[in-house]
């Protein structure tokens, strides 16, 4: 294990992922919540296997991954390792997945197989699908639907006008569980522009919870990357998605998209 070796910019992957903790708690007690109210999802797309094995050492459980095969290879991987360690007498630490990259529906059901939660519902018919799949499971597949709050053409997600109607659509589906919004802020504008974004996710959010359209435990507010968590926490995010603030350099090339 490599817990204490640097990378080039002097620092250790525990340095990183603590200072990431504190910031959390910091904008979290700035924003009168409880630090304990925030969970922290690190995105480990850009990491090595190795460092998933570290945080899951220091005691991380979720982790995210953007593309479906490097999502099932990696859960494989760890649940190997997993196994390994609980043969030699050993504890084997928790982990949970949480897809958030766009999601083909031909590569749902392998995805669900995997998944605690799918931040990247963004159409009816992909919501449909993860029903079909989800038919045969013993338990709900529970997702967030995914916002394009800014409108950018680049971005994927539901434009805030229909959000709400979907969310009541993926709430009668019997086996599929709406638990929030997932939103980004958008490329250009800086922490102003993100933290418009994120204020107006949050009145999504709150509006949806309020009228009841996402039903019983609609309660998980993702948003707040690398760039932006601070803000997103201030904002009332619950959930930050944080990649390169944790793995530091990137350790793999990116993932193709999936095919
Ligand atoms: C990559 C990614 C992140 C993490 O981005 P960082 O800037 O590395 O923290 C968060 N959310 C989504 C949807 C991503 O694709």
């Amino acid at each position: 294990m490599s817990i204490a070796t640097q990378d080039a910019n002097g620092t250790t992957l525990r340095q990183r992922y603590e200072s990431v903790q504190a910031r959390i708690a910091a904008a979290a007690r700035r924003a009168g919540r409880r630090p304990e109210d925030v969970m922290l999802v690190v995105v480990s797309k850009s990491g090595s296997l190795d460092q998933v094995r570290e945080l899951m050492q220091l005691g991380q459980v979720d982790f995210a991954e953007n593309r479906v095969q490097q999502l099932l290879q990696r859960a494989a991987q760890v649940d190997e390792w997993r196994a390994r360690r609980a043969e030699l007498g050993g504890t084997a630490p928790a982990v949970r997945w949480h897809m958030i990259g766009s999601l083909q529906r031909n590569k749902v059901k392998k995805t669900v197989e995997v998944t605690r939660l799918v931040h990247s519902v963004d159409s009816l018919r992909l919501a449909e699908e993860i029903q079909a799949v989800a038919a045969r499971r013993e338990s709900p597949v529970e997702v967030l639907v995914e916002v394009n709050v800014s409108g950018e053409a680049s971005k994927h997600g539901v434009a805030a006008g229909a959000v709400r109607h979907l969310v009541a659509q993926v709430d009668t589906m019997v086996n599929v569980r709406p638990r929030g919004l997932m939103c980004m802020a958008p490329l250009e504008g800086g922490l102003d522009a993100a933290r418009s974004t994120f204020e107006r996710c949050r009145e999504l959010y709150e509006d949806i919870r309020q009228s009841g359209a996402g039903g019983e435990r609609f309660d998980v507010l993702s948003m707040g990357m690398s760039g932006d968590f601070e803000v997103a926490v201030e904002c009332g995010s619950n959930m930050v998605r944080v990649g390169g603030a944790v793995i530091g350099p990137p350790q793999v090339a990116e993932a193709p998209e999936d095919a």
